[in-house]
């Protein structure tokens, strides 16, 4: 999982590099595609299973998009918040991380966002340690989201990760301190915090994979796959 990680870390770190505005999310992807099959992996999000098979390597979303976005010929523009998650398997193994990023200069609302975002992520990983469960992680990133006055989603949960994408337990963004599974060594999570500026609530666009903000507000997402150990939580999915 940490050979699948430090792919998908390169893969994220190669399409940072390369957004700015007038670059397509298409672009984007292909980058993100390139970089895993060159270093052995596979794209884990191509083909999953959904109203129709995904058919990308990485998530995009922009602005009030928050996550399952399908890359497309469609430009970044100066000012916008991009989404991007992406997910690579080798040898069996899956690794799972997203970033958000600002396009260009951006406003003091979506560096704000941005901020807080990043944040619920450590907040949440450094709860990632055994004996702790899973309402600790959940209520440590529910609270410093809230704090802020912005939302967490219900529907979208952070996951276990591992020979599958998606496996349990379900780590939903909001939660009771001492409630859940109790976290053991060993145990690997794909942590993410999904944030909305307006809203709790989201809606799938005609596409039928894409997942917005209800109320056309800014959403931000970032995500690591980490790992439970007899001591500091350990995260996968950095170069
Ligand atoms: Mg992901
Ligand atoms: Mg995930």
């Amino acid at each position: 999982m940490r050979e699948a990680g430090r792919i998908n870390a390169q893969a994220l770190a190669a399409v940072r590099d390369a957004i700015r505005p007038g670059v397509t999310t298409g672009a984007l992807d292909k980058i993100a595609e390139d970089i895993i099959r060159k270093l052995g992996g596979k794209p884990a999000f191509l083909g999953y299973p959904g109203p129709t098979p995904y058919p990308a390597t990485i998530n995009a979303c922009i602005n009030e998009e928050m996550v399952h976005g399908i890359p497309a010929d469609r430009k970044l523009k100066e000012g916008d918040l991009v989404s991007i998650d992406c997910g690579t398997v080798f040898q069996g193994f899956v690794a799972d991380s997203a970033f958000s990023l600002g396009v260009g200069a951006v406003n003091g609302e979506v560096q704000k966002l941005l901020d807080v975002t990043e944040e619920a992520l450590r907040l949440g990983i450094q709860q990632m340690r055994s004996g702790h469960r899973v309402g600790d992680v959940s209520a440590a990133i529910q609270r410093h989201v809230e704090e802020h006055g912005y939302h967490v989603p219900r529907e979208y949960t952070g996951h276990g990760v591992g020979r599958q994408m998606h496996e349990g337990p379900q780590v939903p963004n909001y939660g009771i301190p001492g409630r859940g599974m109790v976290l053991r060594p060993g145990l690997t999570i794909a942590l993410e915090p999904m944030v909305l500026v307006g809203t709790p609530h989201t809606r799938v666009l005609g596409d039928r994979w894409t997942v917005a903000s209800a109320d056309g507000s800014l959403t931000a997402h970032f995500e690591h796959t980490v790992a439970v150990t007899d001591g500091e939580p350990l995260i996968l999915t950095l170069p």
